[in-house]
C-alpha cells in the first residue's frame, strides 16, 4: 500500500482509494487530528530545540502525564522511541538492583537498540538470547487454559529467577508487554500476571511494564494496560500513540528507583521531550479526555468482541476471540479440537480485508492470529464495516 493521506479513521492511497484503519496504534486518536496538528504547528512556530534549557511545556506535559498514573509513579524521563524507553528502563533497573538478569516472554518484542533487540526474540531466529536473559511462556488462556495461564506464567517466572541465580546471574527485571502483543495478544483473565509480578518483587526484581502497545486507553477500561491486572510496576515504558505520530516516548518510574541512577550519571536525549513533541503529547492526552476515548475504546471494543464471537459461531476457522478494549485478537485454526494454526488462511484473510478496504494484520509466532487494533475514534458504523468485511472474507475462504 502506498499511503498519501490520513484523516480520522481513514487512510488514502495514491489513487484516492480510502481504507478503514483498524491497525494503527500510532495515530491512535485519529489520523491528523486537528488539535494535534494545531498544537504541533503553534509550538513549531514558537520554539523547537533540544532539551538543554528549561521549557514550561515539558513540565506541564510531564505533570499531565503523571496525573494519569498511580501515585507511586511520580517521575518521567522522555525519549524519542519506545526502544529507547525500554533501554533506559532496563539501565535504571539494573543500576538499582545491581543485577543484570532479565525475564521476557518467548516471543517478546521490546525494540531495536542493541540491548533490547537481544531481548526481542520475535525479531527472528537469528536473535541470540544473551546469557543474562530467560524466557517464559506468555499467559495463553486459549492453549494453556484460563485457570492455568496465570499459574504457569508465575511458575515459569519463579523457575527463570532460580535458573538465572543457578548460573551466577543476579536477576534485575521482569520486562513484559501488558497485552503480549507479539506473543499472540493475551488480555485475560484479568489479574493473570499478578502472581508472577508478586514473585518477581519478592525476589528483589523490578517489574518493567512495557506499555508501548497497550497504553493510552487502548485496552478500554483503564488508561494503562497493567491496571487491568491490578499490579504495580516500578517502571513503565511508553511510546507509539503518545504523540499521535510525533516521535515521543518515555519512562515513568518510582522516584526511589530513579534516584541512584540520576545521582550517578547524566542522561541527555537531544530530542527526547522536545517542545513540539510535548505539545503533541499534551494534545493527545486532552483529546483522549475531552472526546471520552477511553470510554469509546471500552464500548466499541466490547461491541467488536461480542460480534467477533458471534462470527465464530458461523466460521469454523475461528478458534478463539480475545482482547481488551480496542486491542483484539482472532486466532484462526484449521482444526478446533487440535487448535492447528491456520497461518496461510490468516495471511489470506489479512489480504482479503485490505482488498475490501479494511486494514488489519497478523500476530503470534506462527502469524495465525488476526491482530485488530482500530483507532480509538471508531464509531459503531466503522466496527460494522470491519465485521462485514471479515464475514465476507471468511465466507469466501470457506
Ligand atoms: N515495545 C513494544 C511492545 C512495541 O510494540 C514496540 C514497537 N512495536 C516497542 C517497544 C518499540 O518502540 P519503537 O518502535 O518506538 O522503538
Amino acid at each position: 500500500m502506498h499511503t498519501v493521506r490520513g484523516e480520522g479513521v481513514w487512510l488514502y492511497d495514491e489513487s484516492g482509494r480510502r481504507y478503514l484503519d483498524a491497525y494503527n496504534n500510532v495515530a491512535s486518536i485519529g489520523h491528523c487530528h486537528p488539535r494535534v496538528v494545531q498544537a504541533i504547528a503553534e509550538q513549531a512556530a514558537r520554539l523547537n530545540t533540544h532539551t538543554r534549557y528549561l521549557q514550561e511545556g515539558i513540565l506541564d506535559y510531564a505533570e499531565s502525564l503523571l496525573g494519569t498514573f498511580p501515585d507511586a509513579l511520580q517521575q518521567v524521563m522522555f525519549t524519542c522511541t519506545g526502544s529507547e524507553a525500554n533501554d533506559l528502563a532496563l539501565r535504571i533497573a539494573r543500576h538499582y538492583t545491581g543485577g543484570t538478569g532479565v525475564i521476557i516472554t518467548r516471543f517478546a518484542y521490546h525494540g531495536v537498540t542493541g540491548d533490547i533487540s537481544s531481548l526481542s526474540p520475535s525479531l527472528g531466529a537469528s536473535i541470540q538470547l544473551p546469557a543474562h536473559a530467560r524466557t517464559v511462556r506468555a499467559p495463553d488462556a486459549y492453549r494453556l487454559g484460563a485457570e492455568q495461564a496465570g499459574k504457569l506464567f508465575a511458575e515459569d517466572v519463579r523457575g527463570a529467577i532460580a535458573d538465572l541465580r543457578a548460573s551466577g546471574i543476579k536477576p534485575a527485571a521482569l520486562l513484559i508487554d501488558g497485552i503480549f502483543a507479539s506473543d499472540g495478544i493475551f488480555a485475560d483473565p484479568q489479574g493473570c500476571i499478578a502472581e508472577a509480578v508478586a514473585i518477581a518483587h519478592a525476589e528483589g526484581l523490578l517489574y518493567i511494564a512495557d506499555e508501548v502497545q497497550c497504553g493510552f486507553a487502548r485496552t478500554g477500561a483503564h488508561m494503562w494496560g497493567f491496571q487491568r491486572h491490578g499490579v504495580q510496576p516500578d517502571l513503565v515504558s511508553l511510546g507509539k500513540p503518545m504523540g499521535n505520530g510525533q516521535p515521543i516516548a518515555g519512562v515513568v518510574v518510582r522516584p526511589e528507583v530513579l534516584e541512584p541512577f540520576g545521582r550517578s550519571m547524566r542522561y541527555f536525549n537531544t530530542f527526547g521531550g522536545n517542545p513540539v513533541s510535548c505539545a503533541a503529547g499534551q494534545a493527545v492526552l486532552d483529546v483522549i479526555h475531552d472526546e471520552g476515548l477511553q470510554q469509546r475504546s471500552t464500548q466499541i471494543g466490547a461491541y467488536l468482541l461480542g460480534e467477533l464471537r458471534k462470527l465464530s459461531e458461523r466460521h469454523e476457522l475461528i478458534g478463539d476471540v480475545r482482547g481488551a478494549g480496542m486491542f483484539l485478537g482472532v486466532e484462526l485454526v484449521t482444526d478446533r479440537k487440535m487448535k492447528t494454526p491456520a497461518a496461510e488462511q490468516t495471511r489470506r484473510v489479512v489480504n482479503g480485508m485490505r482488498e475490501r478496504g479494511v486494514l488489519i494484520s497478523a500476530a503470534g509466532p506462527l502469524e495465525n492470529i488476526l491482530k485488530i487494533r482500530p483507532l480509538l475514534t471508531f464509531q459503531s458504523e466503522h466496527a460494522d464495516l470491519l465485521l462485514q468485511a471479515l464475514d465476507e472474507v471468511l465466507l469466501e475462504l470457506a
